[in-house]
């Protein structure tokens, strides 16, 4: 007996899960966003969205706002395009009706409407409430789809302690990876105790709770078990902190499958949040969600070129919400050409260029490897620092400097002589005297440069060239040569 009970009691259970399963899958969700508007007397957008839906023909809904707020227009979203819409005729009624009707069922989810409000500048929690009479949310049988309508708020931060969780939209192939969820701190008149309480959807698993730079004087007392839902967030200090920013983060794993929308909510009881003298502080907290989309791959909205990121816009194949995706610089595609000792760079697919230049200067013979050359780069050069490549610059005569990038090799002549050696055969003898002589009289087929036979270092090879070149081979009369 007691066996057919409890076989009769799992049967029950078992039939009452599924029962549950299908009546949630089956319940339009419309859900009002709650907005955080950073200051008043600004406009900010709304979005009334259906997160879940079993498929609806017809609709009417009354959308009632805070008088405080203006409505200044409301636009159709990406959610149930297959219905006729007919938007409100005047925008100044409070509330606003939403109207679609089809002949066949939409199953669409995403924004339905987004109104943009006009907000006051007062610190406060203004409420947008969702409404509807029985029979107006309808399928193509004319049956009445059960729903769950959520109301939203705009959020002027100011009024004391702002606690918010983000929205983070995260995306279906991300089941298994970790999903950030920031706790933020907006508005904090000063605090020196708190205990607040965060419950996450069951199909999120909390793996870690970090600190972040807000409230960071005061003592955190971590939750002794993370696995607990909801958990409780403690924190006291002896003086009020009022700094603002991130209080926490916690990291979820999601058994993210399907498009879904997890509720990331904060809650509170008042006699919790106290400054130092005791009194208590008014808070306000706006929950935060995980949703998980399916990103299309998107399209290019900005192209990225080799030095500036461009875009990509995606959009969710489910929902219709878009999200834009850095597109990283390609980085330039350089191509080298060398001319005498210049090395040129430019890109294949912008007009980038910048050179390397080689030179060296004529060096006096010393026996051992002589590096007389230099690189200058212009700006913008990206091809890194080249080494000089030198050949023969260990004698005298003329010897190079080369630099090489990309395949491109770019070289730069240098003589190294040692003076009075006018023509040039490693020693200074009579030899040089008579060319000299030779080269000053004219006829003799002696050329001799300029930097080799101005001994005296005048600008021009003459006779008194001459004259120090012998006088030198005599020697005693303070002659050196340069
Ligand atoms: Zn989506
Ligand atoms: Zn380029």
């Amino acid at each position: 007996m007691k066996r057919i009970v409890s076989l009769l009691l799992a049967l029950v259970l078992s039939v009452s899960l599924l029962l549950t399963a299908r009546a949630e899958s089956a319940v339009f969700a419309l859900r009002a966003d709650t907005v955080i508007c950073a200051a008043g007397g600004t406009e900010v957008s709304v979005d009334i969205v259906a997160d879940a839906n079993p498929g609806v023909a017809g609709l009417n809904f009354q959308i009632a706002y805070d008088p405080a707020l203006t409505l200044k227009s409301v636009t159709r979203g990406g959610a149930l395009r297959s219905m006729s819409y007919t938007p409100p005729g005047d925008l100044a009624a409070n509330p606003v009706s939403i109207t679609m009707d089809s002949t066949t069922n939409d199953t669409s989810i995403g924004t339905l409407v987004t109104l943009t409000f006009e907000v006051p500048a007062a610190a406060k929690s203004y409420p947008i409430r969702l409404t509807r009479t029985v029979g107006n949310i309808v399928d193509q049988n004319r049956s009445v789809v059960a729903d769950s309508l959520t109301s939203g708020a705009v959020v002027v931060p100011g009024g004391g302690f702002l606690l918010y969780a983000d929205k983070v939209e995260a995306s279906v192939s991300e089941s298994g990876t970790e999903i950030a969820v920031p706790i933020r701190l907006d508005s904090n008149p000063g605090i020196a105790g708190l205990l607040f309480r965060i419950a996450y959807d069951p199909a999120l698993t909390l793996k870690s709770i970090t600190r972040g730079d807000a409230l960071a004087s005061m003592t955190f007392t971590p939750p002794g078990d993370l696995s607990a839902n909801p958990i409780n967030i403690t924190m006291d200090s002896p003086s009020d902190d009022a700094s603002t920013g991130t209080v926490l983060t916690l990291v979820f794993e999601a058994a993210a499958a399907a498009h879904d929308r997890y509720a990331v909510n904060l809650s509170y009881s008042a006699r919790n949040f106290v400054n130092q003298n005791y009194e208590y502080v008014p808070v306000t907290m706006v929950g935060g969600s995980v949703t998980a989309h399916n990103w299309n791959s998107g399209t290019v909205t900005v192209p990225a070129t080799c030095t500036a990121d461009g875009e990509t816009l995606c959009t969710c194949t489910d929902c219709g919400a878009t999200k834009t995706e850095v597109l990283p610089a390609t980085g330039h595609t350089l191509i080298y050409a060398a001319a005498s000792g210049v090395l040129t760079e430019t890109c294949a697919y912008c007009d980038h260029t910048a050179t390397a230049t080689v030179s060296a200067v004529r060096s006096r013979y010393t026996g051992e490897p002589i590096a007389a050359a230099t690189v200058a780069y212009a700006d913008g050069w990206l091809g890194g620092e080249t080494e000089i490549v030198y050949e023969n610059n260990t004698a005298v005569g003329t010897a190079t400097a080369s630099i090489t990038a990309g395949g491109a090799t770019a070289a730069a002549a240098f003589k190294i002589y040692t003076p009075g050696d006018v023509d040039g055969n490693g020693t200074v003898n009579m030899r040089d005297v008579l060319a000299l002589r030779q080269f000053m009289a004219g006829g003799y087929g002696v050329e001799i440069a300029t930097e080799d036979g101005d001994l005296d270092r005048n600008g021009t090879v003459n006779m008194l060239d001459l004259l120090t070149l012998r006088q030198f081979m005599a020697g005693g009369y303070g002659v050196t040569l340069e």
